[in-house]
């Protein structure tokens, strides 16, 4: 299949996964034949009226100079497809991607030493409504103190909790803090809403909705003093059970906030059936608002959301220029560092109080 060499084989590993051994001292003739395979199996070909085409993962590790044996050799494979998910092609190893890996392990173990000893704290950024018709709100950021490696950004620790499982606890403890802090504003006479940031990860959790409804029902909060973001990605990558997760939510009162807005597919055609009260646009489209090309979408993005009943938060809002346009644009909300940083809770009260 490979080539005309009789030693070439293929074996399976998975119902997915098949691995193919290439016996030749030259490498480049090796990744010529490995992408020749993956090349091929991306040409599309007719099955009834469909055309189908498979696009493939591939790895390639060189014997003797990365692995001693077929064990090494699954494992190094195994890592570099973990590390590759989703950009199609044929990846090399290296030793980076060795040394990312053995982080990624140590951080594992570290996560769940700090679910355990609660080294995590929540820090919440101001959005604010343009036209002053939405109630106070903001949304709460997750900062990692790690004991001996300093502050470990979410960018960081997120996706290997996502990746490990972790991230259910996480979210779990981020949820009780949130309402926690909530009911401390309001009893100090501020009415906030936080929203928080949800992993596509905790939605097949089977008892994420339970668990919410029960910490609401125990806590006796209002649920419209809580939302959920969700990235565009991540509701694209579940578009099956998420309809119906949304609209329980909604039904009890929680407002679903869809971000990144722009990173993903890049059309709210794709997002038509999914129940949300706002689209967050993503930073990337807000720092070049001042670009003519980049005006036009985002007018357009605005005004159809708009008909659809979903108000526009802009985040990454940086600068006076880019505020300016947005409010000629009517967009809803504003988020970003030319409001405010994300502040710690008691500099928030302080934030809001200037403010009136
Ligand atoms: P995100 O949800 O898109 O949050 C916005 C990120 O942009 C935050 O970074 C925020 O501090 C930063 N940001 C806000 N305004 C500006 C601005 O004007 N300019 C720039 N350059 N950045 C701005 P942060 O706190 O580091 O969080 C990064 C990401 O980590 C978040 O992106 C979110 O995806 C994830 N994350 C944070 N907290 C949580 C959490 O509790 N749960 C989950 N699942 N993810 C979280
Ligand atoms: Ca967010
Ligand atoms: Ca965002």
């Amino acid at each position: 299949m490979l080539s005309d060499n009789h030693k070439n084989m293929v074996y399976t590993i998975y119902a997915n996964e098949v691995a193919a051994i290439i016996p030749t001292s030259d490498f480049n003739k090796a990744y010529e034949i490995g992408l020749n395979l993956l090349n091929k199996m991306a040409d599309s070909i007719a099955i009834d009226r469909y055309q189908i085409g498979i696009l493939l993962n591939g790895s390639i590790v060189q014997y003797p100079l990365h692995i001693k044996d077929s064990n090494d050799a699954i494992k190094n494979s195994a890592m570099i497809l973990d590390q590759t998910i989703n950009d199609f092609g044929l990846h090399e190893y290296n030793d980076e991607m060795e040394r990312k890996s053995r982080l990624q392990g140590e951080l594992v173990s570290e996560l769940l030493h700090a679910i355990k000893e609660n080294e995590f704290h929540l820090v919440y950024q101001p959005k604010i409504s343009l036209d002053g018709s939405e109630q106070l709100s903001v949304e709460a950021l997750l900062r990692w103190h790690h004991p001996y490696k300093g502050t470990i950004s979410p960018m960081v620790f997120i996706p290997v909790a996502e990746e490990s499982g972790l991230i259910n606890e996480i979210t779990k403890t981020v949820i009780r803090n949130v309402i926690e802090q909530t009911l401390l504003w309001k009893e100090k006479g501020l009415d906030v809403k936080t929203s928080i940031n949800i992993s596509h990860r905790d939605f097949n959790h089977k008892d994420f909705l339970t668990y919410i409804q029960k910490s609401m029902a125990e806590c006796q909060i209002d649920p419209s003093f809580i939302e959920f973001e969700i990235t565009e990605r991540g509701v694209l990558e579940r578009n099956d059970n998420i309809i119906k997760l949304f609209t329980n939510l909604r039904d009890m009162g929680i407002k679903i906030s869809i971000d990144d807005f722009g990173t993903g597919y890049n059309s709210l055609i794709h997002l038509v059936q999914v129940p949300m009260d706002y689209l967050k646009v993503d930073r990337s489209f807000i720092i070049n608002i001042t670009k003519p090309k980049y005006q036009k979408r985002i007018q357009r993005l605005i005004s159809l959301a708009h008909d659809l009943d979903i108000k526009v938060i802009a985040e990454g809002v940086e600068t006076k220029e880019q505020l300016d346009f947005l409010k000629d644009m009517n967009c809803d909300i504003v988020q970003g560092y030319y409001l405010s940083k994300p502040l710690e809770a008691d500099a928030l009260e302080a934030f809001y109080k200037n403010r009136v």
